[in-house]
């Protein structure tokens, strides 16, 4: 009799220290092996944010593979599989592949918080590349706190000054891009696919794109585009990694210019623009 209620004086004691400590985790959280929570990315330059706003509370992965592009990308049955167990998943918002594959993603994984680091901010004629402009990326970043704070609320205070610490950073960058841009402030820039809309909006310059739509132009379309870049007298052609340079190649040629690549989705977000803010300013002098 004794030894019973000893016994289940243990288990109580077990059963209310279990109680006071599952306050720190949340349901979703025990699902990988190393304890971390595995949130899902689409694209690299979202996984630094990501890293610096979780931790190492948080293990990221990225659905699109460096070098490809985002916007035809098709997921493998691995990546499916993976996302089966995982805790969150944080879109862009208006990435091709994200409208084409969400049903998909979300089907595979109902526990799953699905959120769009684009909440709040104006998408301007269905552009995504959102996450090149670093005052808008802070948006995004907000957006991603709030999302860790959801899954894992335990740590809230954590995500929120991990937070602090990203927004004073992406401040500082928006200020080293500008001083950078400020001596070719209003010129206009001829970008093979149009990823850098924001980013020349934040800055006063004007980005003009040879695709349309995601397509080749026209012959009509090109002629018009080139009269105009003699026009301008434009001997650049700014052209990503991730897509062909075939046709950026042919345009200089017309123009008696040179391509010259940025890179839209470098994995190390801060480092790479302030590269492409090099590059531009040198281009466009
Ligand atoms: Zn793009």
């Amino acid at each position: 009799m004794k030894k019973s209620s000893f016994l289940i004086t243990i288990l109580l004691l077990l059963g209310l220290m279990m109680l006071t400590t599952s306050g720190c985790n949340s349901t979703r959280e025990a699902n990988s092996n190393s304890g971390q929570i595995k949130v899902a990315v689409t694209i690299l330059p979202q996984a630094q944010l990501v890293n610096k706003i979780g931790g190492e509370r948080i293990a990221v992965s990225v659905l699109v593979p460096p070098g490809i592009d985002p916007h035809t990308y098709e997921l493998s049955p691995g990546q499916l599989k993976d996302l089966s167990e995982t805790a969150l998943y944080i879109r862009v918002g208006h990435i091709d592949f994200e409208k084409n594959w969400m049903d998909r993603i979300a089907g595979t994984n109902k526990e799953m918080l699905v959120i769009d680091s684009s909440q709040s901010i104006e998408i301007i004629n269905g552009d995504p590349h959102i996450w090149l402009s670093p005052r808008l990326a802070k948006i995004q970043a907000e957006n991603i706190a709030r999302a860790l704070q959801e899954i894992d609320p335990g740590h809230r205070e954590d995500y929120a000054q991990r937070l602090q610490t990203v927004q004073k950073e992406l401040d500082q960058l928006d200020s080293d891009i500008a001083a950078t841009l400020s001596p070719v402030s209003g010129s206009k820039f001829l970008v093979f696919h149009p990823s850098w809309g924001y980013f020349g909006r934040d800055y006063g310059l004007e980005e003009i794109a040879i695709e349309r739509d995601g397509k080749e132009p026209t012959a009509k379309e090109l002629a018009e585009l080139l009269s105009w870049a003699k026009n301008e007298d434009i001997k650049v052609i700014f052209a990503s990694p991730q897509h062909s340079t075939r046709e950026a190649e042919a345009v200089a040629r017309e123009l008696d210019g040179k391509v010259v690549i940025i890179d839209p989705l470098a994995g190390d977000y801060f480092v790479n623009l302030k590269q492409v803010a090099d590059t531009m300013a040198t281009a466009l002098k």
